[in-house]
């Protein structure tokens, strides 16, 4: 399917110079949005994944289907002091912005095989950071799936030795 057209595109948002991309207009359309998610479940069957991570927020949106459709269980990756109980974290820079994100620390068995998922990939700040968590538990990162790759962010450079799935390339 084209996901383009389901894109909108919202210039100087958060501030000035950033052209954001809004995924909610795929979101809202329902056979769009199963379409992008399906792509996502094939490509996690072809990678044999047996846990998906994915970082807060819209990392969930994507993350949680793809689990239910596989029946695998989904890990929340999040902001500093959101999980209740005992958590590793990471410092990461962002498109706009830094933060501090959070695991728990049981939530991934060593050598378990795993999708992270997210909207969108910038910098490729917040994957790499998620991809320190994962694997610092024990995880193997058998795959990163985005709707979305800002290619002239370069995030990818980042990405190197890793499968990515993107649907939309910018
Ligand atoms: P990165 O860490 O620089 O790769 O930025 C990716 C993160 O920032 C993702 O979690 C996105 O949700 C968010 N993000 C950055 N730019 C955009 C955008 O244009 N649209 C939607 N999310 C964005």
């Amino acid at each position: 399917m084209d996901y383009n057209k389901y894109i909108e595109i919202v210039d100087d948002w958060p501030k000035e110079g950033i052209s954001f991309k809004d995924i909610t207009p795929l979101m809202s359309d329902g056979d769009a949005f199963r379409a992008a998610v399906d792509d996502i479940v094939e490509f996690a069957k072809e990678k044999e994944v047996d846990v998906i991570v994915g970082p807060e927020a819209r990392g969930f949106i994507i993350g949680c289907p793809v689990s239910y459709a596989l029946g695998r269980g989904f890990v929340p990756v999040r902001k500093k002091g959101k999980l209740p109980r005992e958590v590793i974290q990471v410092n990461y820079g962002l498109e706009y912005g830094e933060n501090v994100l959070a695991i728990h620390k049981d939530a991934i068995k060593s050598g378990q095989r795993v999708l992270i998922t997210d909207d969108l990939l910038a910098t490729g700040g917040t994957i790499e950071a998620t991809i320190k968590l994962v694997e610092e538990l024990g995880g193997v990162v058998a795959g990163c799936a985005f709707l979305i790759e800002l290619s002239y962010l370069n995030g990818i450079d980042k990405l190197e030795g890793y499968e990515v799935l993107s649907l939309i390339t910018y």
